[in-house]
């Protein structure tokens, strides 16, 4: 089965792991939020991008959850030095990712090209896409102004209030060839457990991107989500708050909400039985009450197992 997931940098990758255990890489394509893509000390930094290659080439540091297993930190001490941001943390290795794609953007290549040759040179069998190659921005208006996504997360480590989310330069987004066909070759499409708002949300911005999911449901393809909010909370991250700043609630239910006209179905954990109810009372999405929580590789291979086994059924109705 071709699967095509919809990703940001966290959750979602666990899962393609497990995808990848049961499928194999070759029969996935994921498209990535770029939203919190940013301009670093002259470089062009694209973090859920960066997880996605490195976790399918096998360098991602998995504990950490980002850059590369076993990296030092020299060149970012050395930049230090010069008063370049220390906030955002870059390894050695990984600053040769950030070099060589700035060089290759600079030198005229979409982003779109570069991911895909940078890919291929470490191994990865999956099709990774950019959501699109236009810049686009995640803006956070906080306490302390407005402020880029990154900032908001790793220099004030989520600690501002926040007052709305914006993604500047959206409207001016395309969606690339590479992920309208995408979607048209898909059998099944997931919408990874990914923050609803400011991973997923942009993605299915892009002017295209939506509609043409849309027409593959009709057309029989399950479209599957998986709840990143477990009993109220994420497990990481600040979902449960831009789900509240955009006025939905911060549950799994808010997640249907927010994903209720273009998914098939959603899974929530075992511990939101009570919201399953809910959701298919008020919103009629069919929901499925799973072990969503990915703790280790068994556990990512028998979500996916699960969702193919979800999808199939999906499928015969
Ligand atoms: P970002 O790009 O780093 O912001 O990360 P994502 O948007 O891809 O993922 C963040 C979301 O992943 C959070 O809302 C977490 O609750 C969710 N998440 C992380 N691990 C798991 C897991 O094992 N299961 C589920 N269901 N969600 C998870």
């Amino acid at each position: 089965m071709k699967v095509l997931a919809l990703s940001g940098g966290t959750g979602t990758p666990k899962l393609l792991k497990g995808f990848e255990g049961v499928i194999g890489q070759e029969n996935v394509s994921v498209i990535v939020n770029t939203s919190d893509n940013i301009w670093l000390n002259g470089l062009y930094i694209a973090p859920d991008i960066d997880s996605i290659i490195y976790l399918f080439s096998g360098l991602l540091d998995v504990e950490r959850g980002w850059g590369i297993k076993g990296d030092t930190f020299n060149s970012f001490e050395a930049l230090k030095t010069y008063g370049a941001q220390d906030w955002f943390h870059i390894g050695d290795r990984d600053l040769a990712t950030h070099l060589h794609r700035t060089y290759l953007l600079n030198s005229g290549y979409s982003l779109t090209s570069v991911t895909k040759y940078m890919a291929f040179k470490l191994g990865v069998k999956a099709s990774v896409l950019p959501m699109c190659n236009e810049h686009v921005e995640a803006r956070v208006l906080t306490d302390h102004g407005d402020l880029h996504i990154q900032e908001y997360l790793v220099k004030y480590r989520m600690k501002p209030k926040v007052y709305g989310i914006a993604f500047s330069g959206i409207g001016k987004a395309k969606a690339p060839q590479e992920v309208l066909k995408a979607i048209n070759e898909s059998e099944l499409v997931v919408i990874g457990p990914s923050n609803p708002i400011n991973s997923v949300g942009p993605i299915l911005m892009v002017p295209g991107v939506k509609e043409r999911i849309i027409e593959k449901r009709s057309s029989g393809v399950p479209v599957i989500a998986v709840s990143p909010i477990i009993g109220g909370r994420p497990l990481k991250g600040p979902a449960h708050i831009f789900l509240n700043a955009l006025g939905y609630e911060a549950s799994s239910f808010g997640v249907a909400e927010v994903y209720a006209d273009v998914a098939t179905a959603i899974l929530v954990d075992r511990v939101d039985e009570g919201e399953a109810s809910r959701i298919r009372s008020k919103l009629g999405l069919t929901t499925y009450v799973e072990d969503i929580v990915m703790r280790d590789l068994d556990s990512k291979v028998k979500l996916a197992r699960r969702i193919l086994d979800i999808a199939r059924e999906l499928g015969r109705h």
